[in-house]
């Protein structure tokens, strides 16, 4: 078979690229090696994590909070092979999704581990064994990122776990010892955490999600601490080693003094590395770079063979689900002689915790380290009558802001539907947006954004309404 296109991959960027791809009249196929559709993120990333999060998020509450609202349950009880089932349910219907998409676009998808014979052949080793060869003027390497782990730490996928085994745990761990405090230790600690696991969490950084706003995780740190997480910041893992069901993680205080933490499971959350494994890079003499593994691409996210592309966690930036069905729909418009663009500053970055944390833009870290001179404003939750209703006053918005023209340059948010919250301060800043621009628009009352417009009131000329 001819192709115009040829996407290897079905994560958010592959089928994103495949369907913008068809869209634009191109004939396209996409290889993907797994039974579904939909890569890391539809099968072992955000879809189940989140229907996790929401499952336990309920649970929780049920346990926590419904109490104060008058209602009370007797005999609470968990359903761990139900909580796992409607997961399940949940990846099912979105993969399917996909396959429905395909055929409605009329792509053709092969299942098959795909690798190139030269930069415009691809064979495909299908799962009975056989090969089939289809070639295609433009190829879209989008195979995604695997879990990365230490080299000192022999993984079992029993009880020394990455993400992927922790979505599919029977049980709930008695303790669960956390090696990485960014976003995958965070969120799937706070899954085990909400049933009932104690989990401890032990971060190199003296930070959890080191990487964003300084301030958002010393809040999340404090919140964590109080739904019963424990922290060991600063330190580092020296090792782990099962004994049967024992875990034991070793690792060295910032003073140097030497711990360890019993477990009946380790979950290794330390970061993810791009995959290429089997793709045949050297057939076309590409080599993937020495840290992280990734496939170097230009700003048109073409590798150095020409009609040879790169997109998503296999390529440099963030490792977000988003941020690769952009360069999905970049690079099938780059493909058809269009001229897009990806604002790689505005891509937000979430916590799925509760709260919830988000934010876009420049941290104040960054700003300071640029030179950039910015006004803060703040606003907490605990003022929000919307957030005072639903009990969720724990957090706050901050939004930074250029000091002299008032152009806003980061929001920071950790607080109740921040993940939603989020997409105003991006749409704002994508049409360069001043804090008194947001402050003079009317929001809904009672409304979490209100907090928004409040924290632009304080940065503006610091006049907030309600604190
Ligand atoms: P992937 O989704 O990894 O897809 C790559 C696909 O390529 C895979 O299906 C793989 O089987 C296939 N493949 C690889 N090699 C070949 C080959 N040679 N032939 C054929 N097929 C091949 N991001 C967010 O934005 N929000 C979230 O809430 C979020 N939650 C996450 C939770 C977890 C637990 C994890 C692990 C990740 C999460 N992420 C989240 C990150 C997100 O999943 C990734 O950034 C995203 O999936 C990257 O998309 P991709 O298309 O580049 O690659
Ligand atoms: P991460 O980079 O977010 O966090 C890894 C953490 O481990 C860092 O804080 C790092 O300092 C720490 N660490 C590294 N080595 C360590 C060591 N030896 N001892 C102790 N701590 C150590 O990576 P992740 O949480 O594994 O997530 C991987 C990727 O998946 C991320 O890039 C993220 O963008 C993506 N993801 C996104 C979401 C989301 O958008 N909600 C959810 C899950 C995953």
């Amino acid at each position: 078979m001819q192709y115009d296109v040829i996407v290897i991959g079905s994560g958010p960027g592959g089928y994103v690229a495949a369907i913008r791809s068809a869209q634009l009249g191109l004939k396209t196929a996409c290889i993907e090696k797994y039974a579904t559709y939909g890569g890391t993120c539809l099968n072992v990333g955000c879809i189940p994590s989140k229907a996790l999060l929401d499952s336990s998020e309920h649970y929780y509450n049920a346990a926590h909070a419904f109490k104060t609202h008058g209602i009370n349950l007797d005999n609470l009880s968990l359903d761990m092979a139900q909580m796992m089932k409607r997961k399940t349910e949940v990846v099912a219907k979105n993969t399917a999704g996909i396959s429905f998409l395909f055929k409605k676009n009329k792509i053709d998808g092969y299942q098959g581990i795909g690798s190139f014979k030269d930069k415009n052949t691809i064979s495909i080793k299908k799962p009975d064994g056989t090969t089939e060869e289809i070639t295609g003027k433009n190829i879209i390497i989008a195979t995604g990122s695997k879990p990365s782990g230490l080299p000192f730490i022999q993984i079992d996928k029993k009880r020394i776990i990455t993400s992927t085994e922790a979505l599919t745990l029977q049980e709930v761990p008695k303790h669960l010892v956390l090696i990485g405090g960014g976003v995958i230790g965070l969120e799937l600690g706070s899954v085990y955490a909400r049933l009932g696991a104690k989990v401890s969490v032990i971060e190199f950084m003296d930070s959890i999600i080191p990487t964003m706003d300084r301030g958002l995780g010393k809040e999340l740190q404090k919140v964590l601490q109080k739904q019963g997480m424990e922290f060991y910041l600063g330190h580092k893992v020296t090792g782990a080693n099962l004994k049967g069901k024992e875990v034991t993680v070793t690792f060295d205080a910032p003073n140097g003094d030497k711990k360890e933490l019993k477990g009946d499971y380790c979950l290794v959350a330390v970061g993810r590395i791009a995959y290429t494994d089997g793709l045949g890079l050297d057939k076309i003499g590409l080599t993937v770079e020495e840290r992280g593994r990734k496939v170097t691409v230009n700003d048109h996210l073409e590798t150095s063979v020409k009609g040879v592309y790169a997109i998503g966690d296999v390529v440099k930036g963030a490792m977000l689900a988003h941020k690769a069905e952009d360069e999905g729909t970049f690079v099938a418009e780059v493909i058809a002689g269009q001229k897009p663009h990806i604002n790689y500053n505005l891509i937000p970055g979430v916590v799925y915790t509760w709260p919830e944390v988000a934010a876009v833009g420049q941290t104040e870290e960054q700003l300071k380290a640029s030179n950039i001179k910015y006004k803060t404003g703040s606003f907490p939750f605990r003022a929000s009558g919307r957030a005072v209703a639903s009990g969720d006053q724990d957090g706050f918005v901050k939004v930074l802001a250029d000091a002299t023209s008032d152009e806003i340059l980061g929001v920071h948010i950790i607080g109740p539907r921040a993940a939603d919250m989020i997409a105003e301060a991006v749409v704002a800043m994508e049409f360069r947006a001043s804090a008194e621009d947001i402050s003079r628009m009317s929001h809904a009352h009672p409304t979490y954004t209100e907090a928004f417009r409040e924290a632009c009131l304080a940065a503006t000329d610091n006049r907030p309404i309600h604190i």
